[in-house]
């Protein structure tokens, strides 16, 4: 046995599951998952000491490379000045004022631990605000494990929906209206009937929790302007896509203002830091100052925060978004290359550090033709990569992120072992 089976095994005795994240266990592609020892750039080591390059980095917090120097540093030293105070500090006014710089829709921010919070508390507010029950999401959009976000389409088209989780009840997701991402007409139906009744609608702008589906600008138009004629709250959850796909997030490439945008990954450098933020007159009603309450002990930890402002600095270089989507574009030419070579239904899309493989003729729009790509064959690529040293997200349907210490040679040796790969599996 590998030391990962070994881990592996020893893990799912005292850990459902053997993971602490569910996509983690390699359920989908099969096989045993890596136990990772460490990383650095644009590498990991699993626990046998094989060397991977990554395109998951940590889901997308790494676009830096793992390990930093200057974030390492910065945590270092803060983590001397002690590790929490439940006071506020410094170091958050600094985070807070870096969001809202680089993000200008953001006039005020909260911080908070992890993704779901984000959203979680956004729900929270919107509805607080407007003093409305329904929400709006999108079939295939993940906001985080909340309740009422663990939703699928009910079943006809403009009825509410039902859990995706058990444990929900469906009492707190009959308020969740699922519509179909890139579908103006049903969103526009969807507010004709709805419309004085809607809280919000929450939107990954971009969205990397179905592979990387691109949202059209029409479908973000209609969105905003359906939203501001019916008083609803318009929530861009940028969790993934905000300081990945561009510094100003995807609202900056779309030109669009949401009235609160959600978070996370980057913003914490590899530790948990997330935020919401928004419009200062729907932020007043959080608590302290308003009715909506949320809170958390570790909020703006200070360690956190010392990882999550170096990463926001470092990412401010100049070129440094140029050089990033250069060098993912390369990696999807490379991809598309060689389907035109060898003739096969595969594809890849990008926008900033982020990109999607499909294993169809064409890039996806919507929920529905990423469903149809060939997860079989996904799966044998996946691990005729991974034995080539190449650590891809271990599902079809997951975006892949690089980092900005994914050099030329990096890209090559992965472009390399993807011919092979594909060769392996067609020829
Ligand atoms: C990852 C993610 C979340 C949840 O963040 P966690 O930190 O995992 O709780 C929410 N929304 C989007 C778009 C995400 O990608």
């Amino acid at each position: 046995m590998s030391s990962n089976e070994i881990l592996f095994q020893r893990a799912q005795i005292t850990t459902p599951g053997g993971v602490n994240s569910p996509v983690r266990a390699f359920r989908s592609v099969g096989g045993t998952p890596r136990f990772i020892k460490k990383a650095q750039g644009a590498y990991i080591w699993d626990a046998e000491d094989k060397k991977y390059i990554d395109y998951i980095g940590s889901w997308g917090p790494a676009i830096l490379g793992h390990a930093h120097p200057e974030v390492i540093a910065a945590v270092q030293n803060a983590a001397e000045q002690g590790l929490s105070f439940g006071a506020p500090t410094e170091a958050e006014i600094l985070m807070a004022e870096e969001i809202c710089k680089l993000v200008p829709s953001i006039e005020q921010v909260r911080l908070v631990s992890s993704g779901t919070e984000a959203t979680m508390s956004a729900l929270r507010l919107a509805r607080g605000a407007t003093k409305r029950d329904k929400i709006i999401k999108f079939e295939g959009c993940y906001h985080g494990h909340a309740d009422s976000l663990l939703v699928k389409a009910g079943s006809g088209l403009l009825t509410f929906g039902n859990p995706t989780s058990s444990g929900v009840p469906a009492d707190f997701t009959k308020h969740t209206l699922v519509l179909d991402y890139n579908d103006s007409d049903q969103l526009e139906a969807a507010f004709s009937q709805f419309g004085s009744e809607i809280a919000c609608v929450i939107v990954e702008p971009v969205a990397g929790n179905m592979n990387l589906i691109k949202a059209t600008e029409g479908f973000l138009k209609t969105m905003r302007r359906l939203c501001t004629e019916h008083g609803s709250i318009l929530i861009f959850d940028e969790v993934m896509c905000g300081f990945r796909v561009a510094l100003g997030g995807a609202q900056s490439l779309y030109n669009i203002q949401p009235d609160l945008t959600a978070l996370g990954k980057v913003i914490g450098g590899g530790l948990p830091v997330a935020a919401f933020g928004g419009k200062a007159e729907i932020m007043a009603h959080l608590a302290p100052l308003g009715g909506v309450y949320q809170a958390g002990t570790l909020s703006g930890n200070p360690v956190a925060v010392a990882a999550g402002l170096t990463t926001l600095k470092l990412i401010q270089a100049p070129e440094f978004y140029t050089n990033l989507s250069q060098q993912t574009q390369k990696l999807v030419d490379g991809f598309n290359s060689i389907a035109a070579e060898l003739n096969i239904d595969f594809c890849a899309d990008a926008i900033g550090g982020m990109f999607g493989i499909y294993f169809r003729k064409e890039v996806p729009v919507s929920f529905n033709q990423v469903m149809q790509a060939n997860a079989a064959t996904f799966n044998r690529f996946f691990h005729e990569m991974l034995e080539r040293g190449i650590y891809l997200a271990p599902s079809a349907f997951e975006a892949g992120f690089v980092s900005a210490m994914h050099s030329d040679s990096v890209i090559e040796t992965t472009i390399n072992a993807a011919r092979d790969s594909l060769r392996k599996i067609y020829m």
